[in-house]
C-alpha cells in the first residue's frame, strides 16, 4: 500500500462545496489503494481577514499573538474536512500542527520545521484512517505555537511527505500547474510539464507564489516526488523533479516577480570595513532579509551602501539603523518605496552568456528603468518601478519566447 500526501490550498477549501470536493478527491485516492495524509490551508481569504482584524486593533501586534490568531484558520478547515470524510464513509482524524508533532525553531511568524514526530500519525495510518493535518503551523520545544510564513502549508505537506517516506506529494491548487509565469497576470503563460527542483526553488524564492520556497527545498533535499495540480480539473499537473525535460534552445524557463520592495541607501559610512558586517549581522539578528546589496566609494572616501528589503520590513530596518547609528558611523539614510523585482530563471543560463545582456536590452527598448541588478548561475533579477512590473514581465516573457513549447 502506498502513501500519498495531498495538500489543498485556500481557494480549494474556500467553501463547504469545495471541502466536499476535497473529501471526494481524498476518497478516490483511498480507493486507488493508498493511505492518505491531507494537509489543508485556511478557507479562502481567512488568513488575510484575520490579519486585517489584528491591524484594526493594533499596528504593532506581537508576532506570538499573530501566530495564535492565524493558526485558528487552518484549525477550522481540518475539523470540517474530517466531518466531510466521515460523511463519505471514511475514517478520518484531524490534528493541529502541534498535535501532529511538527516541531519548529523558536521563531514567530516565519519558523522553520526542525523535526516531525511521526509515531502518532503512523499509528493512525496503520489503522486505516485518513490523517488530516493543519498546514502552516508548528510548535516549539517549549510549547509555543508558531507559523511557517505565508504560503507555508506547502512546506507542512512536503515535510510530512519526507518524514513519512511518502510515495508522492500532490499540491492541489487553483491553477493547473506551474506556468512560465503567473497566468493571472500574463495570458500567454504556458503550463510546464515538468521543472527541476533548482529552477522551481529560484522561481519560488523570487516571488512565484505557487509553491512556498521551503517546500521546494525540502522536496529537493529529501527527493520527494512533487506535483502541482488543479483541485477542480482532473488533468495532469507539473512534476517537480531532479532533472526536467530539456526544451531545445530554451535558456529561460520562467519569469518571477514580486512587488512591495524598498531600496534603502545608507550614505556616508566612514568605516566600511567593520560597518558592513555590523549592519548585516544586526539586520539578520532581527530576522530582516536583505536581498540585493550595492556598495560604492564616494569621492570624499566614505562609502554609500544600498540594499533592497521587503517594504514591510522598512520601519524595523530604520529603527535598527537608528539605534546603532553611532556604532555604524553613517551620515544619513534614504528609502525608496514602490519598487518591484522581476527575475528570469533557467538552468541553461550557466552555459549561455549574454542572457543578462539580452534582458537589459529588451527592458531598455521598452523604456523600463533598472534600479538594481543581481545575478546567480541560473537567474538574473532587476529591480524596477512597481508600475512597470507587469510590462517588464510581459516583455521578458515575449523576448525569451516562453509562450511557445520548445520540446
Ligand atoms: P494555494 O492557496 O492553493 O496555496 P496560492 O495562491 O498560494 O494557492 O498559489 C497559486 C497561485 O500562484 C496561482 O493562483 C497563481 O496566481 C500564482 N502563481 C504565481 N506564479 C505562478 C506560476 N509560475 N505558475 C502558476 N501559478 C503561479
Ligand atoms: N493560510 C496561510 C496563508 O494564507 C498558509 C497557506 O495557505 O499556505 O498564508
Ligand atoms: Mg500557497
Amino acid at each position: 500500500m502506498g502513501l500519498i500526501v495531498q495538500k489543498f490550498g485556500g481557494t480549494s477549501v474556500g467553501s463547504v462545496e469545495r471541502i466536499l470536493n476535497v473529501a471526494q478527491c481524498v476518497k478516490e485516492e483511498k480507493e486507488r489503494g493508498n493511505n492518505v495524509v491531507v494537509v489543508v490551508s485556511a478557507m479562502g481569504k481567512t488568513t488575510d481577514h484575520l490579519v486585517s482584524l489584528a491591524k484594526e486593533i493594533s499596528a504593532n501586534a506581537s508576532k506570538r499573538e499573530m501566530d495564535m490568531l492565524l493558526t485558528t484558520g487552518e484549525q477550522t478547515t481540518i475539523a470540517l474536512l474530517a466531518m466531510a470524510l466521515k460523511e463519505k464513509g471514511l475514517e478520518a482524524i484531524s490534528y493541529t500542527g502541534w498535535q501532529a508533532g511538527i516541531l519548529t525553531e523558536p521563531v514567530h511568524s516565519n519558523a522553520r520545521i526542525t523535526k516531525i514526530q511521526t509515531a502518532k500519525l503512523e499509528k493512525q495510518l496503520t489503522d486505516g484512517k485518513v490523517v488530516i493535518v493543519a498546514g502552516f503551523q508548528g510548535v516549539t520545544e517549549s510549547g509555543e505555537i508558531t507559523t511557517l510564513g505565508r504560503g507555508g502549508s506547502d512546506t507542512t505537506a512536503v515535510a510530512l511527505a519526507a518524514a513519512l517516506g511518502a510515495d508522492r506529494c500532490d499540491i492541489y491548487t487553483d491553477v493547473t500547474g506551474v506556468f512560465t509565469t503567473d497566468p493571472r497576470y500574463v495570458k500567454s503563460a504556458r503550463k510546464l510539464m515538468d521543472i527541476s527542483y533548482d529552477e522551481m526553488l529560484e522561481l519560488a524564492n523570487l516571488g512565484a507564489g505557487v509553491l512556498h520556497p521551503r517546500a521546494v527545498e525540502f522536496a529537493k533535499n529529501y527527493n520527494v516526488k512533487l506535483e502541482v495540480r488543479s483541485s477542480m480539473e482532473k488533468i495532469e499537473g507539473t512534476v517537480i523533479k531532479g532533472e526536467a525535460t530539456l526544451e531545445q534552445n530554451l535558456v529561460v524557463r520562467g519569469v518571477a516577480f514580486e512587488d512591495q520592495i524598498t531600496r534603502v541607501t545608507i550614505l556616508g559610512l566612514t568605516n566600511s570595513l567593520t560597518s558592513l558586517s555590523t549592519i548585516f549581522t544586526t539586520l539578520a539578528q532581527h530576522h530582516i532579509n536583505v536581498d540585493i546589496i550595492i556598495q560604492s566609494k564616494t569621492e570624499s572616501d566614505t562609502t554609500n551602501l544600498s540594499f533592497s528589503i521587503k517594504t514591510d520590513d522598512l520601519n524595523e530596518t530604520l529603527g535598527v539603523m537608528e539605534n546603532n547609528k553611532s556604532l555604524l558611523g553613517y551620515d544619513r539614510i534614504e528609502a525608496e518605496n514602490g519598487l518591484a523585482k522581476v527575475s528570469i530563471v533557467g538552468s541553461g543560463m550557466i552555459s549561455n552568456p549574454g542572457v543578462a545582456a539580452k534582458m537589459f536590452e529588451v527592458l531598455a527598448q521598452s523604456e523600463i528603468e533598472i534600479k538594481m541588478v543581481s545575478t546567480s548561475e541560473i537567474k538574473v533579477s532587476a529591480v524596477v518601478e512597481d508600475q512597470q512590473m507587469v510590462k517588464a514581465v510581459e516583455t521578458l516573457h515575449d523576448a525569451f519566447e516562453l509562450a511557445e513549447d520548445h520540446r
